[in-house]
């Protein structure tokens, strides 16, 4: 089997599981414990904290500045974010584009009375900064909360987030960025994401799944989603998984360390990937080709088929990728980032993601394309 599925999650780099692995046999953790063991358990805690700030290019060891809130995760560290930045009824701004854990909270949102705006996004699959400052123009006096991601989990295409927060500073509106699918793939340092709030993942970049993370900038605060504990100064209660943090702290130390050079072979491989499917297979649709991409992700329309017989097809061919929209894969509803983007409907309905890592080999990319192409022209005629 070829997993071509990395933008749904990654495999844990075995240096990680090891370090995860050994802070898991050192026994009770309850970094909140007053004991010693507690106190040492804090400490490691503490250490793995500061070690993603260095990643990412913030202090975080200055009291009352920026913060990095530990949760279960990208769906949490975005509920988090949209719920509990400004003020509970302050207008939300989100791209037409983000992943169902910032659309479904927004939807959620309008539906209890809070004023929602989808922001448009051009054929491309880039948000339209000219939209977002008409909203804020429209909001003014209001301090919105904005979300808009750093790129895109379906088509890769990589969102203009300086611009983004120049038009949001302008405004006085507060800028939540979900840099789940960016981080450990491009650079990622807080001037490269300038936002008062930001999510990263690390099961999508080869560290393990069940944790995550929120930045937050010196001077922003947060309410909670969560209530009943003292832990993280109340943002969010509950006991921290201290190994599960750590190993985030070593994924995205590699990351960072690998990232200009997978980077490169990420996107020479996506190239090779994108020149054989064009030249085996007629009626190809690549979204987002013209836009900055993820270096690994490739989103493509198969001109006379459905993604789900294609998908079918290709598990049993021994390619494991995914259709559009699928995180939680399963089902299979059209993608409303290709609807955003105004696909046409043949291409909604047959579009396939592919998504490389930097475990991606060149003998992987060779023999993908080839079963793809073969399954394609098989399934077409
Ligand atoms: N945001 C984006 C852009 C994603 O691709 C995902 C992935 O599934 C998430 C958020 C949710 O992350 P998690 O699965 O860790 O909850």
């Amino acid at each position: 089997m070829i997993y071509l599925d990395n933008n749904a999650t990654t495999a844990i780099d075995p240096q990680v599981a090891d370090v995860i692995h050994a802070e898991m046999l050192r026994g009770p953790a309850n970094p909140s414990s007053q004991h010693a063991i507690g106190r040492g358990c804090s400490d490691r805690l503490d250490e793995a904290i500061q070690r993603i700030g260095a990643c990412i290019g913030s202090d975080l060891s200055v009291p009352g500045g920026a913060r990095l809130i530990t949760t279960s995760g990208g769906t949490e560290s975005n509920n988090l974010a949209l719920a509990g930045l400004g003020k509970p009824d302050a207008p939300l701004v989100v791209s037409s584009i983000e992943h169902a854990s910032v659309i479904g909270f927004a939807q959620q949102a309008q539906k209890q009375g809070r004023r929602v705006h989808f922001l448009p996004v051009t054929a491309g699959g880039v948000v339209r900064v000219d939209a977002l400052r008409e909203t804020l123009t429209d909001l003014a006096g209001q301090q919105a909360v904005v979300s808009v991601m750093s790129a895109n989990n379906e088509t890769g295409v990589v969102q203009p987030i300086v611009d983004v927060a120049e038009v949001c500073h302008a405004a006085g509106a507060l800028l939540h960025v979900d840099a789940t699918q960016s981080i450990g793939k491009l650079p990622a340092t807080i001037a490269d994401l300038p936002a008062a709030a930001i999510t990263l993942t690390p099961h999508k970049f080869h560290g393990p799944a069940g944790v995550g993370a929120l930045w937050i900038d010196a001077g922003i605060k947060l309410r909670p989603l969560l209530f009943g504990g003292e832990q993280q100064l109340v943002t969010r209660p509950g006991t921290e998984p201290v190994a599960l943090v750590i190993g985030m702290a070593k994924a995205l130390e590699i990351a960072v360390e690998n990232q200009s050079a997978s980077c490169q072979q990420m996107v020479s491989q996506r190239d090779q990937f994108e020149t054989t499917l064009r030249r085996e297979c007629a009626g190809l649709l690549i979204h987002g080709e013209n836009e900055t991409r993820l270096p690994g992700t490739s989103c493509v329309s198969f001109a006379g088929t459905d993604r789900q017989s294609m998908l079918m097809a290709l598990d049993f061919a021994g390619v494991a990728c995914s259709s559009g929209s699928a995180c939680s894969s399963g089902s299979s509803p059209p993608s409303h980032v290709l609807l955003a983007m105004g696909c046409p409907e043949w291409a909604v309905g047959s579009a396939i993601r592919f998504s490389l890592s930097r475990f991606s080999t060149e003998e992987e990319i060779v023999e993908s394309a080839r079963r793809i192409c073969r399954v394609y022209n098989r399934l077409r005629s």
